[in-house]
């Protein structure tokens, strides 16, 4: 490994620097990001106000200016020429490292479209961070950043990434943890090995391992801990069971259904499985011949 040590690295001008920042623990910014930072003409930040924090933190007085959603794309032309006129220009987004599934990305286009300077400063993403602890392969894995808010669409990507002999990573808002949880077990199954990150470098950091039968049914028990920042990965379709041996939803219906009244046996199904009830009715209702088709 041929390691170089450039913290002091002259800045150079007309050069776009895309610096990683914290997803959490201070002392996860890199001595080479606090370099740059330092010696840029200008940080272009998601909330200026969040990142004038940190940098008062780290003790850098560079000026800072808004690049967020909802100006990115004007603003992008504004750093282009500011860049083709000679000035250097750091990106950093409110946590982890920019356009990872935050702003950033039309203006690192526009750069390189216009024939000028990029530089990543690596350091933090929780996506990295939560797929190394994870458990599970990592030789290949799919990002898929959030899972669309709404249940149908939501179902419909993860329909699209069922089959996939990879891992998977996904981002998720504390409140939509649990209902995108009871989405994967129906579509990808409950008994497929998975990971939840919770706090990632921070003072509530916890790790959640099982299948993700199990870990919908521990997010889903009334008091459990849904607070924070999470990421979610799921294991392949070839990856091996958890420890824990889960049926298969249609044969746990269908022996249900052999022994008890559909509507018995649905609510036996949603307390063993924690799948959602209404979905187990219908499939229920196939089952039994009584509903539609597929
Ligand atoms: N750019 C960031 C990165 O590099 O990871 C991601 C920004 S995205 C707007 C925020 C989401 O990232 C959170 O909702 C959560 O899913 C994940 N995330 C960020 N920090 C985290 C942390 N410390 N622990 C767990 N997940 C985190």
């Amino acid at each position: 490994m041929d390691y170089t040590l450039s913290i002091d690295e002259p800045v150079c001008p007309g050069t776009l620097y895309v610096v990683a920042t914290p997803i959490g623990n201070l002392g996860d910014i890199t001595a080479r990001a606090v370099h740059i930072l330092n010696n840029v003409d200008c940080i272009a930040a998601e909330d200026t106000r969040h990142s004038a924090r940190l940098l008062a933190h780290l003790g850098i007085r560079t000026s800072l200016t808004a690049l967020h959603e909802h100006n990115e794309r004007e603003r992008s032309s504004v750093i282009v020429q500011w860049l083709g006129e000679g000035r250097s220009v750091a990106l950093i987004s409110d946590a982890g490292t920019p356009l990872i599934s935050d702003p950033g990305y039309p203006l690192v286009s526009a750069v390189v479209a216009a024939g000028l300077p990029v530089i990543a400063v690596p350091g933090a993403t929780a996506l990295v961070a939560a797929l190394s602890v994870s458990g599970l392969p990592t030789d290949r894995f799919v990002f898929e950043g959030f899972l669309p808010p709404r249940s149908g669409p939501r179902r419909q990507r993860l329909q699209a990434l069922a089959r996939l002999d990879l891992t998977r990573v996904f981002y998720e808002a504390p409140h939509r943890l649990v209902a995108s949880l009871a989405d994967m077990v129906e579509i990808l199954g409950g008994e497929r090995r998975a990971s939840v990150a919770r706090e990632l470098t921070k003072r509530h950091e916890t790790l959640y391992y099982g299948s993700l039968g199990e870990l919908h049914r521990q997010f889903a028990a009334p008091g459990a801990e849904r607070r924070g920042e999470f990421v979610i990965c799921v294991g392949g379709a070839g990856s091996p069971p958890g420890d824990r041996v889960e049926i298969e939803t249609d044969a746990l219906l269908a022996g249900l259904l052999a022994a008890l009244p559909l509507r018995q046996a649905v609510d036996t199904a949603a307390h063993l499985s924690g799948l959602r009830r209404n979905a187990l009715y219908q499939r229920a209702l196939e089952l039994s011949g009584a509903g539609g088709s597929e």
